[in-house]
């Protein structure tokens, strides 16, 4: 009999489901033997990326036999200078998901509680529960964060608080007097980390800015990613804002070279290409509109969303059924199953054209 080496690991592990990232367009073409795909699964940019970036990479791939720069002078300084930010409060992630990772591993061990929202971003529970954590899932508000039931189920076992602004896959959030009178009410040592990964796609007034926050709550740990409104998902680089002791010690597990060359290079020319960002924001604050009032057009209820994605609620229920039905036309959406949202569907805001092609293929199988 083979060994059984699920029983060399704990609890956590052995229960931990993968997280389902979007389908890949070309997986989809390959399975389903189609040629033109539209791939509105996973948030990122329709527009993709930008002539400048596309260019530093080139430049930076003659040099990529050499190891990056492992403290990321070049990229840091480009962040200080651009949100007036202190160098030493930055620490860089292959992705902000290698942050999130790196935050949890500093400051949880087995047994300790992390706190996040029902339908908050699934990597906080798979985090979690790769450290033998206590899970503690608060139960929504309208399908958004409810930040005074999060203070309430805080114990001398909380280590941690994942919140995320604008939420995903709900695209809820939460207002800066909300998350101020949260960080007000909560014990100063649990650290609180506060995902923005959305962040450049929202334009209003009582919307936090965490970079802003971090000065007068040093439990705060801001993380933000070049994957979205920077059209970087597939170089993974985000960056986390943190005072300085918090940073020494996410460092200290930090692997060298986290951030390779290509990212690094990438998204400093990204970070001030603001004609690219631009036309990402513009194109996203009336393309949301369109498809939200698409989609309840066709009698679909959507949840308001502040993100570049619409959750939508399927007729019937039926999220796998609907989503396996656009993906044979060639249009990749998100199932939510793995949020306890089966009956639900979430798609990105594309460009115009796309948009149109989602819109057109969702009505015509409605109506067949
Ligand atoms: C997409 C996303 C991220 C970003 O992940 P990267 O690792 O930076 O690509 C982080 N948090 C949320 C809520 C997201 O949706």
């Amino acid at each position: 009999m083979a060994c059984d080496f699920s029983l060399q690991t704990h609890q956590g592990i052995r229960d931990l489901q993968p997280y389902q990232p979007g389908k890949p367009a070309e997986e989809v073409e390959r399975e389903l033997g189609l040629s033109h795909t539209i791939k509105l699964a996973s948030n990122e940019n329709p527009f993709g990326i930008s002539p400048s970036v596309k260019k530093v990479l080139q430049t930076a791939l003659d040099c990529a036999e050499l190891y990056p720069d492992a403290s990321g002078y070049r990229l840091k300084h480009a962040l200080a200078s651009k949100f007036s930010l202190s160098v030493d409060r930055i620490t860089l992630g292959n992705g902000s998901n290698e942050l999130l990772d790196m935050i949890a591993r500093v400051f949880v061990t087995a047994g300790d509680e992390v706190i996040y929202s029902q339908y908050g971003f699934l990597a906080y529970p798979i985090i979690t529960q790769s450290l033998n954590a206590k899970k503690v899932e608060v139960p929504a508000n309208d399908w958004g964060h409810d930040l005074p039931a999060m203070l309430t189920k805080v114990t001398d076992k909380t280590k941690l608080v994942f919140l995320a602004n604008p939420n995903n896959p709900t695209g809820t959030y939460f207002s800066c007097a909300e998350l101020t009178s949260f960080l007000n009410q909560l014990p100063p040592h649990v650290i609180v980390v506060l995902d923005e990964a959305y962040t450049e796609y929202v334009q209003l007034d009582d919307f936090p800015n965490g970079l802003k926050l971090v000065d007068q709550y040093p439990n705060l740990v801001v993380t933000r990613s070049f994957s979205k409104a920077y059209a970087l998902a597939g170089l993974r680089v985000g960056y986390a804002y943190a005072n300085e002791q918090i940073t020494d010690l996410l460092n200290r597990v930090r692997q060298a070279f986290n951030v390779n060359a290509l990212a690094l290079a990438g998204a400093e020319v990204a970070l001030f290409d603001d004609a690219a960002l631009v036309k990402a924001v513009d194109n996203n604050a009336m393309q949301l509109q369109r498809v939200c009032e698409g989609l309840n057009n066709l009698g679909i209820d959507t949840i308001p969303s502040i993100g570049n994605f619409i959750t939508f609620v399927c007729p019937d229920n039926d999220g796998l059924g609907l989503y396996n039905r656009l993906l044979v036309r060639g249009v990749i959406v998100r199932p939510l199953a793995n949020y306890d949202m089966a009956h639900c569907l979430r798609v990105s805001i594309g460009t115009p054209e796309q948009n149109s092609m989602f819109l057109k293929v969702l009505s015509e199988e409605l109506g067949s």
